[in-house]
């Protein structure tokens, strides 16, 4: 890495972070779960109401030109950071969630029939495994899993006893939520092809934490959310290769997504449109526009070598507390731990560390049959982001200590 960055200079950058709680300074580590918003986004978002907020689309007139132009640029935008061919791949979303149910609900309402097999992952979120189980349960289709192993990673070297010619979607996360497992997506995509099968990935925990390009990964659909690459909530995306997303009937009908209606029928638009019924999020994509612009000023390889710094760090330290045991693979991982303390439940231990200010996360982190498997109750998780500080590693560690000692 080239450039020296000063990440003091971008931490002032989160008005957030500067408060204390419970009468301690705030340290921020659920950022798996939702992160925060630099000024860059926030003023985005206010620049947009006070100045060019207006419906998109149908207006002729200068504020719905404007505000038109600000949520296709950031569809441009997204198209540009995902490695996108054209802004026509990149359909708005409410997030990583409405993206899998949109093309489970449409790809596979088209092309899933009785007998065909859905293969997922052991370790996918429920938001990767509902909407399968419900196309599943319509279809006659199969669900498949390509097992977790003990170390946190997938039975990869078995992967052919999963990934037969029956597959016709294979979809998997790219980051592990509650491991921290970095899944080989580029290999994963090219096996699937190999098999026919069409690729979904979930990039929820990636899309805003390591460079991500879409064409060099070589899937056919991918999805995130803005909320956790610092954009507000009820904004994300669903790239699909443009001849797939062609080739999907829509799902919500309304406005916005139609040529023309009559009583009896309509026609539709063309991708992306006709998957963006009623009036979209304008100022969730204006604030997920102004986070990519954001983000991409950092790099996402230096923000990944960042957080593994932080990873690695905490890491070593927790494995050093007695009764305490990490979860997932121990070297290449993303920006989050996830463990268990012997002497307390995961939410007790939550509800501790928040009492110093220390903001984790306790329980099954939405991957209850991976919990299960692993016999475990959940986990307590400890998530980063490029804006936390290795001191603040360090008084996690503290604090942790000292609950070992509490519970003992
Ligand atoms: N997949 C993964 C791996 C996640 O971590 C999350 C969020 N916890 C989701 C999907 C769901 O994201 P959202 O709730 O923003 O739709």
């Amino acid at each position: 890495m080239s450039k020296t960055i000063d990440w003091t200079a971008i931490r002032a950058d989160f008005p957030i972070l500067d408060q204390e709680v419970r009468g301690k300074p705030l340290i921020y580590f659920d950022n798996a779960a939702s992160s925060q918003k630099p000024r860059a986004v926030i003023d985005a978002v206010s620049r947009y109401y006070e100045r060019d907020n207006a419906n998109v689309h149908r207006g002729l007139h200068e504020l719905s030109s404007r505000a038109t132009d600000a949520y296709e640029g950031a569809r441009t935008k997204v198209a540009a950071y995902l490695g996108a061919a054209s802004a026509e791949e990149i359909v708005f979303t409410r997030g990583t969630t409405e993206g899998i149910n949109l093309v489970a609900q449409t790809w596979g309402a088209k092309f899933v029939r009785e007998g065909d097999v859905i293969l997922l992952t052991e370790m996918e979120h429920h938001s990767n495994l509902v909407p399968w189980q419900m196309l599943a349960e319509r279809t006659g289709a199969r669900l498949r899993f390509v097992p977790v192993t003990e170390d946190g990673t997938l039975a990869l070297e078995r992967l052919g006893e999963w990934l037969t010619p029956e597959v016709k979607i294979f979809a998997f996360t790219h980051i592990s939520n509650s491991l921290g497992t970095i899944n080989p997506v580029a290999d994963l995509c090219r096996a699937a092809r190999a098999v026919g099968a069409v690729t979904l990935i979930d990039a929820a925990q990636s899309a805003g934490h390591l460079p991500v390009d879409v064409r060099e990964i070589g899937c056919d659909f991918l999805v995130f959310s803005g909320h956790k690459m610092c954009a507000p909530t009820g904004i994300g995306a669903l790239y699909g290769r443009a001849e797939l997303l062609d080739a999907m009937p829509p799902w919500h009908g309304g406005g916005e997504m139609i040529v023309s209606v009559s009583y009896e029928r309509s026609t539709y638009k063309k991708a992306p449109y006709k998957f963006e019924a009623g009036t979209p999020n304008i100022g969730g994509a204006v604030g997920l526009g102004a986070a990519v612009d954001y983000l991409e000023a950092i790099g996402r390889a230096a923000i990944f070598e960042h957080d593994l710094a932080l990873t690695q760090h905490a890491l070593a330290g927790l494995s050093a507390l007695p009764g305490v045991h990490v979860q997932g693979p121990r070297d290449r991982r993303g920006g989050l731990v996830g463990f268990t303390m012997d002497a307390a439940h995961p939410h007790d231990l939550t509800t501790y560390a928040d009492q110093h200010g220390l903001a984790l996360r306790g329980g099954h982190h939405c991957n209850q049959p991976l919990m299960k498997k692993l016999r475990l109750p959940g986990t307590t998780r400890a998530s980063f982001y490029f804006y936390n500080t290795t001191a603040e590693v360090d008084r996690m560690l503290a604090i942790l200590a000292d609950a070992v000692r509490f519970f003992a």
